[in-house]
């Protein structure tokens, strides 16, 4: 049976490795066919396309969404964009101004607790790729400001954190609607991590199917064999399609590889049936 991994980044957004890094790392791992996913941009797919072509894999171009939903923050892939549609790199190009005075004011919060110079440091370890919470927390770490990764995000960064500043995505909608337009599939990203209760999940994926949403991410890096049998169940119902990605983004993060323990539950349907 042939691997997916459906959810990647490269340095274009919070990755470690270039996108010919990455599709060589998935082909090593064994992966068939790999979608690179970075958040809010698709400046990478030439350059792992191109690096496709030296070996056996298949290069699925994709992007990871930023998105609103109640209020809420949700990530949503597109598979198999064409990265050429003005819709999509429109709504792209305007997430990431959102990014940018996102992190300009997360530099802001910073300072005014103490913490100086965060958005430059961030800006130096990002080198010209869009801002995101992971410079600002690998800058933290580094100058001593946060012990690790997770307690930079506990503490700081995360929705509960001391400089967290609350962003307006795309709202879902527009964001399905751009993955559409650009002849693309449209799904929610790892369902497991809003920690929202089942209740709400189940508004989310139905809202979602309404709104012209393809697939749920039904196996996803890091998560529990439990919460994929319940995503699974919950696709069937909402005649949604299933999708698998390990979201890695470093190879020093061990349980999130390329290519690890992405089979799907028996039930669903693959997002890549008609493929
Ligand atoms: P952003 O899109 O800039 O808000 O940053 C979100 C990114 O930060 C995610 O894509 C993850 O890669 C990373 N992230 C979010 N929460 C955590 C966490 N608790 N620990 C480690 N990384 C996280
Ligand atoms: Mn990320
Ligand atoms: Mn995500
Ligand atoms: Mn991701």
């Amino acid at each position: 049976m042939k691997i997916y991994d459906l959810h990647s980044h490269s340095l274009h957004s919070d990755g470690k490795l270039t996108p010919a890094e990455l599709v060589l790392r998935a082909s090593a791992m064994g992966v068939d066919v790999l979608a690179l996913t970075d958040h809010d941009i698709t400046d990478g797919i030439k350059a792992a396309q191109a690096a496709a072509q030296d070996t056996p894999l298949t290069l699925v171009p994709g992007v990871e969404i930023s998105a609103t939903w109640e209020n809420r923050t949700v990530h949503i892939v597109g598979l198999n964009i064409d990265i050429s549609n003005t819709a999509l790199q429109t709504g792209l190009s305007s997430i990431r101004e959102h990014r940018a005075a996102r992190a300009i004011e997360i530099g802001e919060q910073l300072e005014k607790r103490g913490i100086a110079d965060a958005h430059e440091g961030a800006s130096r370890l990002a080198r010209g790729a869009i801002l995101s919470r992971t410079h600002f927390a690998e800058f933290m770490v580094r100058e001593g400001h946060a012990k690790d990764f997770n307690r930079a995000f506990r503490d700081w960064l995360g929705d509960r954190g001391k400089a967290f500043v609350k962003t307006r995505w795309a709202p879902l909608q527009d964001a399905i609607n751009w993955i559409n337009a650009a002849g693309g599939q449209a799904v929610i990203a790892h369902p497991g991590r809003y920690r929202l209760g089942k209740s709400l999940l189940k508004k989310l994926f139905g809202d979602f199917t309404d709104m012209g949403g393809a697939a749920i991410e039904v196996v996803s890096g890091s998560q529990k064999p439990e919460d994929a049998l319940y995503f699974a169940r919950e696709s069937v119902r909402h005649g949604l399609l299933a999708s698998a990605g390990s979201d890695f983004h470093d190879p020093q993060y061990r349980w999130r590889e390329l290519g690890r323990n992405l089979r799907l539950p028996e039930a669903c349907n693959p997002v890549w049936k008609d493929w």
